[in-house]
């Protein structure tokens, strides 16, 4: 069986901090202090905060970040996630 490997990643310069990631029921955001939004378990600095995962999260992942208003989330799946 082959998982799927997806990086999600916030763009922390972009994040207007309105918390509609964190706040429909996702597990994979949450805020900082400020109420930026971060990828929970992830690697975060001031400019971006993701991880990678290796499960079926895909689709949730991808459904929020098309409800992000400042388009601060992407989602690369498949090898290219590996390799940023
Ligand atoms: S939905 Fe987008 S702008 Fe809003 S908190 Fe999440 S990453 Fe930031």
């Amino acid at each position: 069986m082959t998982l799927t490997v997806y990086r999600v990643e916030v763009d922390r310069k972009k994040c207007i901090a309105c918390g509609t990631c964190y706040s429909s029921g996702s597990v994979l955001f949450e805020p900082d202090g400020a109420g930026y939004a971060r990828v929970v378990g992830g690697k975060t600095d001031e400019l971006r905060s993701f991880r990678v995962f290796n499960d079926e999260n895909m689709e949730t992942a991808s459904s929020t970040a098309g409800y992000c208003p400042a388009s601060a989330i992407t989602v690369t799946e498949g090898e290219d996630a590996k390799s940023k």
